[in-house]
């Protein structure tokens, strides 16, 4: 199963996504987790995506989009994964979703994470990385709204959107996620 999580900056995808994954045995897949790693690596893509990353804005399509293709192409991702931060755009969905019709595939769900605005500012200042200043996660809050957002309609056209309530323990949300993807 190919799942992708959806949802702003805050709403819990990185928890839930890992319990999900490890819950149904395909892997959990982060790009932000991929970008960092590649920055301490200093690998050429790192150094580029670093200075983005650092600012809160979205690395350029090209170099997120060669990290997902080489890592979906592993053997380990050939029943499925977990795309937690992927795809963040209307343009990288849609290269994903070609991406996939080569391969006679497609999302199967995206599992769309709701959380009011006021409480993500409060659970992303409480957070410590060092991509949190509160002007970087502003930055990031309105980068959500304006390139991400859109992708709640992509994916509900493509019949594939599960909304989810994300207020609550992270039992709780993590049990409604697992009720709608096994649906
Ligand atoms: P995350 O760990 O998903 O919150 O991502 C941390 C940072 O990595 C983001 O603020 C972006 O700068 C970058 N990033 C992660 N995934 C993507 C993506 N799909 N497209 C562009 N930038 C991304």
């Amino acid at each position: 199963m190919r799942i992708v999580f959806l949802g702003p900056p805050g709403a819990g995808k990185g928890t839930q996504a890992v319990r999900v994954a490890q819950s149904l045995g395909i892997p959990h897949l982060s790009t932000g987790e991929m970008l960092r790693e590649a920055g301490r690596q200093q690998t050429m893509l790192g150094r580029r995506a670093a200075e983005h990353m650092s600012a809160g804005r979205l690395v350029p399509a090209d170099l997120v989009e060669a990290l997902v293709e080489e890592r979906v192409g592993r053997p380990d991702c050939a029943s499925g994964y977990v795309l937690d931060g992927f795809p963040r755009t209307v343009e990288q969905a849609e290269d994903f979703d070609r991406m996939l019709a080569v391969r006679s595939a497609g999302v199967d769900a995206t599992v769309y994470l709701k959380v009011p605005g006021d409480v993500l500012l409060d659970r992303l200042s409480g957070r410590g990385r060092e991509d949190d200043s509160e002007e970087v996660v502003r930055e990031r809050l309105r980068q959500y709204d304006k390139l991400t957002s859109p992708l709640v309609d992509h994916y509900r056209l493509l019949g594939v959107l599960r909304e989810v309530n994300g207020l609550g323990t992270p039992d709780e949300v993590f049990d409604r996620i697992m009720a709608v993807v096994e649906r």
